[in-house]
This record gives structure tokens, C-alpha cells and sequence, in this order.
């Protein structure tokens, strides 16, 4: 697929998209029919109401011994009619556990597609968005080989080694060698070095995933002298080793520049850092960064440290397929919706509940219900059929014939510790009240994540908040106002279910929620620990709930206090 999409593009896809699904439903059909998982429901025929009535809806665990007789050198065709030629690492989300996907060039075709016409979106929102230059993050990791000898490797990193991208990176800040360094480290420190030296073209900033910006806001705070020193004697520092990186950094780096490093020292010398990506990038125009869903809770750190420049949520997509475009990009987070492209496969969306609950009502993408919410059932290329994906999203509007949805949540509770089915959706509702109470008392909240704590009689929920003073007082001693956290527990508890309300209250089935107050740098712990798991950096989310007993002991050795709620929530 060529990068040369217009707008013309999305309308006829959109126009045309029952018409686009048929036919797409019909090739993966016609190639797929004969695998050995297809063949078990449909005896080779590539009938599309056959599909629908015999081949089942699975999750991933259903698949999983399919795919792994691939990753263990069986033949594609068990799953898969177009050949297998890597698979995809997923982050895993809620919990942390980590997937494997077959995938194929179809897969990295739809993805240079999508975000292709999301570059376009842009275009037509952000003013002189094609003649500046993007610093956007990536970086890519070692690719290990399956048993079978196919590459393994998170979606990102193999899509940025890929043939497809080096199109996509014309306009980074970074020449490529950068994104391919393995080591991360190494890799963020020279992608903020461009990004500095080209300073006054910079249109937009950003990564796929926020954590990562987050942590390269921090990074950046341990090492903008030596970044300055880099630039005022036109050298880059002896431990970037990696020489291809080098040597394409030094030439962008190019003479001594002074009057840079000056600057730079002022702006971040400086005792707050609010507003610090606007005061060294001046003509950003926005932070290009998924906010939606769990990634809602890094909102406030991005405001701050941008001084509340648009936060674009441009696409959704996962290891899986690539769902769709933000048409609106320059709409509030809370406002973000994604529409479906009909071209990238075949959706399929089973309706769930106000409660949450599955019901057995399955609809095709157009014809999906305003204001319903569903869970997508994906069938691409690749050997997925019908399988459903663990998201839940809200109808919210159709452009053309085509449905949009906002992101609302994974599709499982993620706390409970009685019988209370607690969601993500509840957890970063409470958060953003929390988060509230927090800025009007002068604090950012810069990382969160939370467990079910039932070693305690009865148990409750622990959030562990990592915060930041607004302004340094200098001493980088963090003063914690115990009436104000004490006000954070209890506004928490105050906005979840009322199921949760009353277990904790009249029944006392669930005790006093808690928030533990971590030291500065424990979520970049967090994500390194993640990382030395085999997590992407590119594709990292902070885990929204903490299921890991060594992710939890890392937590819990950096505790600076513990505050309780005070009193029972209102019934
Ligand atoms: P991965 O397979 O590691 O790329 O993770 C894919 C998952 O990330 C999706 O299933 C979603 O849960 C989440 N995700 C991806 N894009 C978005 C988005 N735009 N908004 C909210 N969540 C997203």
C-alpha cells in the first residue's frame, strides 16, 4: 500500500464500508478455509453464513496451542493460509502477561496504512504539521527467534526494522540508526540530543504509549546538563557506544553551540518544570501520545509538564490488527473516539452489558447500536478468527457508514478482594478525583498502579501513587499533607461502585482503602523491571494492577507512607 493516501481515501472507505467487510471477509475466507483450524467447522468451504454459525468465538487461550504449534516449527497452514513470518509480542495490558500473535506483511501493510492516514488527519488539524519536524520517540528491541526460527519481537519493533516504516521516519528528529539501537538508554539520550539541536522546527512531540514520555521527562531531568555540555562542545558523550548511532547523532550534532547550551541550562535550571516540552520545543503544537483508557492516568503529569497543549490520542491498535483512526485529534481525551478503517479486517463486535456482562447478541461493524457497548471480535490475515480482543467500547457516532467508538476499559475486573467487580473504567474514575484533590494541594501525580490486598482481614485496595511537588523546595524532600491524602482514600472510595460502597460500609466485608505514597523513580523502576521481562519500551503501559509478587515487593521497598480512609463512603 502506498503512503500517498488522501482524505479521499477515508471517504471512500467509510462510505463503502459494509460492501469493504463482505469483501474482506471473502479473501480471508477463500485463503484460510482449508487451514486445519478452519477446516474443523467448515470442511473447506468459505461460506460466509457457514462462518458465522459454525466457527466459534474464542479468546486468545483457545488459539494459543494453534499458535504455538507454529512458534514450534509446524506448518503455517494449521492456522493460516498466508504464510506466518513473525509474530507479534503483546504487552499483555491489564495484568501484565504476555501474548504471542502470528502475523504476516499484511499485518505491517495495514499498520503503515493507518497511520499513514493518520498523518493526513493531522495535517488538515495542526498547521504547518507537514513542514515541521516530529520528535517522536522509538526505539526497538533484540529480536529472539521462536523455536522454528521465526522472529518474535514486539509489534513496534519489528514494524520499525520493517522495509514499511523507514518512509514514515522522514520527518523525525532522529535519523533512523537512533531507533534502532538496542540498548535504550543509549537511545533516549541521543533522540532528546536531536531533538534539542533541532529545537526551533519541532512541531510535535511525542511516543505511542505515555509512560515512556513520562520517563523521558525524568531522564531528561537527570541528564540536560550533559546534554547541554554534548551541545556546547559539539561532542557526544563517550558512553554512546553504539556506533551507528554515534556517528549519525555527531553529524546532526554538528559544531559547538553555545548560545543552545545556554538556553537549554536556563529552562531547565529552572525551579519548576511546568511547561518545560513547550519552553524547549517553542513551536510544539501538540503531544502526539494514546491517552485513552488506562493511559488517562498520565493526563495530568503531561498537562504539567506541557503546559496543556492538545494531547492527541491518533489511533487505536494492537498487536492483533489496527482498529482505527482519531478523526478528531485535537478533541479532549474524555472526547476521543476512534473510527473503525473496514479495509484492516474483518470485525465482528459481541454486546455487552451495563453490567459488563456478554450477551449473545454478535453484530458486523455497521451495524453496531448507538450508545451500546461491545466487545471486538477480530478475524484477520493472520490466523484469528472470531477471537475476541478484551476490549470494551462505546458506540458513540458514525462518520459515513462507518461506527466510532471511545475506548472505555479491558473486559475483566481488575480488583476485587470480596465479591465486588471493580474495572479499570472505576479504578481511573476514582483516580481522576484523587488527582484533583491532589493538584488543587500544589502535587502532580506522576505514577500509579494499585492491588487487591487480601492478606489483611478483611482485605482492600492499595493505589500506589508516585507524586511531585509543583515547585521543588529545594531540599527534593517530598512534604506529604496527611489531610490531603487521607481526602484522596476517601474521595476514591466515595466514586466507586455502590456494591463496593456497601461492602465496605454496612456489610465491612472491605476494609479502609489505602494509598501508599511512593519514592520519585519507582514507576521508572517499575517499567524498567517490565523491561528486563521482555516488555517493549515502545509498546509499555503501566500495568493498571499489579498482579506480579516481584513487581510488588519492588513497590513496597519504596514506600515513603501509608494513609487510610477515614470513614465509610456514603451509601
Ligand atoms: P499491544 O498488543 O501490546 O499493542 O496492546 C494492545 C492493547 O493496548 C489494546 O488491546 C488496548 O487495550 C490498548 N490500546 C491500544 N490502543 C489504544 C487506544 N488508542 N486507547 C486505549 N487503549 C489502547
Amino acid at each position: 500500500m502506498s503512503l500517498g493516501c488522501d482524505l479521499s481515501v477515508l471517504e471512500e472507505l467509510t462510505s463503502n464500508a459494509k460492501q469493504i467487510q463482505d469483501d474482506v471477509l471473502t479473501k480471508i475466507l477463500k485463503a484460510n478455509a482449508n487451514t486445519e483450524y478452519l477446516s474443523r467447522f467448515l470442511e473447506g468451504s468459505s461460506d460466509k453464513e457457514l462462518f458465522k454459525k459454525n466457527v466459534p468465538v474464542v479468546s486468545y487461550e483457545d488459539v494459543k496451542p494453534y499458535i504455538d504449534r507454529v512458534a514450534n516449527g509446524e506448518p503455517s497452514d494449521i492456522i493460516s493460509g498466508e504464510p506466518i513470518t513473525t509474530f507479534n509480542r503483546s504487552s499483555g495490558t491489564s495484568s501484565g502477561n504476555q501474548k504471542i500473535y502470528p502475523t504476516n506483511n499484511i499485518y505491517f501493510e495495514n499498520l503503515l496504512f493507518g497511520y499513514a492516514l493518520s498523518s493526513v488527519v493531522m495535517s488538515k488539524h495542526v498547521d504547518g504539521y507537514k513542514q515541521g519536524k516530529m520528535m517522536i520517540f522509538r526505539f526497538t528491541h533484540k529480536i529472539s527467534p521462536t523455536p522454528c526460527g521465526l522472529p518474535i519481537a514486539p509489534a513496534l519493533t519489528s514494524f520499525t526494522k520493517s522495509k514499511y516504516y523507514s518512509t514514515m521516519a522522514k520527518n523525525n528528529t532522529s535519523p533512523y540508526e537512533v531507533a534502532l539501537c538496542p540498548d535504550p538508554k543509549q537511545s533516549m539520550y541521543c533522540q532528546l540530543l536531536c531533538g534539542l539541536v533541532h529545537r526551533d522546527e519541532v512541531v510535535s512531540v511525542g511516543t505511542t504509549f505515555p509512560s515512556v514520555l513520562v520517563q523521558i521527562v525524568h531522564f531528561l531531568e537527570n541528564y540536560w546538563k550533559e546534554l547541554s555540555s554534548n551541545i556546547r562542545s559539539g561532542h557526544v558523550s563517550d558512553w554512546i557506544t553504539d556506533l551507528s548511532c554515534r556517528d549519525s547523532v555527531s553529524i546532526i550534532l554538528g559544531e559547538p553551540n553555545a548560545e543552545l547550551a545556554d538556553l537549554i541550562e536556563k529552562e531547565c535550571g529552572q525551579e519548576s518544570w511546568q511547561g518545560i516540552i513547550k519552553r524547549l520545543w517553542p513551536k510544539t503544537k501538540c503531544i502526539e501520545t494514546i491517552v485513552t483508557g488506562t493511559m488517562s492516568q498520565h493526563i495530568p503529569a503531561l498537562d504539567y509538564y506541557s503546559n496543556k497543549l492538545p494531547l492527541v490520542s491518533k489511533v487505536y491498535a494492537s498487536s492483533e490488527v489496527f482498529y482505527g483512526l482519531n478523526l478528531n485529534p485535537l478533541s479532549k481525551p474524555q472526547h476521543v473516539s476512534y473510527t473503525f478503517l473496514p479495509n484492516m479486517s474483518y470485525f465482528e463486535f459481541i454486546r455487552v452489558d451495563a453490567d459488563g456482562e456478554d450477551t449473545s447478541e454478535i453484530v458486523d461493524l455497521v451495524d453496531v447500536t448507538l450508545g451500546y457497548y461491545y466487545e471486538p471480535l477480530v478475524t484477520n490475515y493472520s490466523g484469528l478468527h472470531r477471537c475476541r480482543v478484551g476490549d470494551v467500547l462505546q458506540v458513540t457516532g458514525f462518520y459515513n457508514n462507518t461506527p466510532q467508538f471511545r475506548f472505555v476499559r479491558r473486559n475483566n475486573t481488575v480488583l476485587c478482594v470480596d465479591v465486588e467487580p471493580t474495572t479499570e473504567e472505576d479504578i481511573l474514575k476514582a483516580l481522576a478525583r484523587a488527582t484533583v484533590v491532589l493538584e488543587s494541594s500544589d502535587f502532580i501525580l506522576t505514577g500509579f498502579t494499585c492491588y487487591g490486598d487480601i492478606s489483611t482481614v478483611p482485605g482492600h485496595y492499595v493505589f500506589y501513587l508516585e507524586v511531585k511537588a509543583k515547585v521543588n523546595n529545594g531540599t527534593n524532600v517530598l512534604q506529604l499533607d496527611n489531610k490531603v491524602l487521607v481526602e484522596c482514600c476517601c474521595i476514591m472510595e466515595e466514586s466507586l461502585s455502590s456494591l463496593y460502597r456497601r461492602l465496605r460500609g454496612d456489610e465491612g466485608s472491605i476494609g479502609a482503602l489505602e494509598i501508599r505514597v511512593v519514592q520519585q523513580g519507582t514507576f521508572d523502576s517499575l517499567m524498567e523491571f517490565f523491561l528486563s521481562r521482555g516488555s517493549s519500551i515502545s509498546q509499555y503501559k503501566t500495568p493498571i494492577c499489579i498482579k506480579s509478587t516481584e513487581a510488588l515487593k519492588l513497590l513496597e521497598d519504596k514506600v515513603l507512607a501509608r494513609f487510610f480512609s477515614d470513614r465509610s463512603p456514603t451509601l
